[in-house]
């Protein structure tokens, strides 16, 4: 039988045996005490990395975005985000349950906003009826956007506007690996711009669980205390981050062949009768539209069931396919045959 080829999300990879073998040999302490050396020098390390002066270790993306969000607004208070934002869709209403604000959202472009759009959505701090705008949340790559990488330029602008209007300005960098692979920065440039900024080590970088959050000293301090709140101090967690500081070491180059290969699937669907758009396709993520004429939603996922194939649907008729570590040149193989073989009269 065919094993199962899964492109549901980036997030689906098991660790590597040098990644387990380096989980193995960690040293490890009482995080919660801050004594596990292993999970200082990760957060060391990705500090160090995004030029920021401290790092804080979560066990989970949404944790890390939630946390900031809390250190930066106070309840009542609202923040602006693109109206595709993972802070808006996909933290539980997180924004709301936990720090009491409400999301601004823009209409922005694949999940990016103008610094424009951004100014003209910042409630006049004197006009006590409405919240008190203070803070802006930035997603990069953009996720329900496709994976699309934000301009330097505009973030910016948008970083001018925050300053001119005393906004905090924060950056969900779930998948900045990806960005910062593609565009050939240096990681510094998003730790010059952000007040704070999470990333992903169990996204594309194939780590079994953990997020970073990094900023100032001062942040990261108060950081802790929600961390705490929230119920994520863990204990002897080094064990995990010899996994993220394994991952960030051996599988940030490799990126661009996630990104070479979501390019060909985008360019293989691109070319088929029974799809009614991709769209552009920057890192790995392909986001496509069948047309229902065609192809129903109930057929596809019946074919894509006779290769073993599973995908995930975004809502809005949207289909995505997300690439990663443990798709292999095979699945690869397999995957683009059988787009190409797929027709309909
Ligand atoms: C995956 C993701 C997160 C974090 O999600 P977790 O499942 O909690 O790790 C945050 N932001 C974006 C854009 C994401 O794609």
């Amino acid at each position: 039988m065919e094993t199962v080829i899964n492109l549901v999300s980036d997030t689906v990879t098991k660790p590597t045996q040098g990644m387990l073998e380096a989980m193995l040999e960690a040293r490890v302490g009482d995080d919660v005490y801050k004594e596990d050396p292993t999970v200082n020098e990760l957060e060391d390390k990705v500090a160090k990395l995004l030029g920021k002066e401290a790092a804080l270790f979560f066990p989970s993306g949404t944790m890390a975005n939630q946390a900031a969000i809390k250190v930066h607004t106070q309840p009542g208070q609202q923040l602006i985000c693109d109206r595709y934002a993972h802070i808006f869709h996909y933290e539980g209403g997180g924004v709301s349950f936990n720090s009491g604000v409400s999301c601004r959202l823009v209409h922005g472009e694949r999940g990016m906003m103008t610094a424009d759009q951004v100014a003209q959505v910042i409630n006049p701090p004197d006009f006590y009826h409405s919240p008190l705008t203070s803070l802006v949340c930035i997603e990069n790559t953009t996720n329900k956007g496709g994976g699309a990488c934000w301009s330097v330029e505009e973030l910016k602008r948008i970083k001018q506007v925050c300053a001119q209007n005393g906004l905090g300005y924060h950056l969900d960098g779930a998948r900045l690996w990806n960005a910062l692979a593609v565009q050939g920065q240096d990681a510094r440039v998003f730790g010059d711009l952000f007040d704070s900024i999470s990333v992903c080590l169990s996204k594309g970088l194939g780590a079994p669980v953990g997020s970073v959050v990094a900023g100032s000293k001062d942040f990261v301090q108060q950081l802790i205390r929600v961390r705490k709140v929230f119920g994520g101090g863990m204990r002897q967690a080094g064990y995990l981050a010899a996994a993220g500081i394994y991952a960030l070491d051996n599988h940030r180059a490799r990126l661009v062949e996630d990104h070479k290969k979501a390019g060909e699937l985008a360019k293989g669907l691109a070319g088929k009768n029974w799809v009614q758009s991709v769209e552009p396709c920057e890192t790995n993520i392909v986001i496509f539209t069948l047309d229902e004429s065609l192809m129903s939603s109930d057929k596809f996922v019946q074919e894509m069931g006779q290769i073993q194939l599973r995908i995930s649907q975004m809502g809005e008729g949207k289909w995505r396919m997300v690439t990663h570590l443990d798709y292999t040149d095979a699945m690869h193989d397999r995957v683009l045959t059988f787009i190409d073989r797929l027709s309909v009269a």
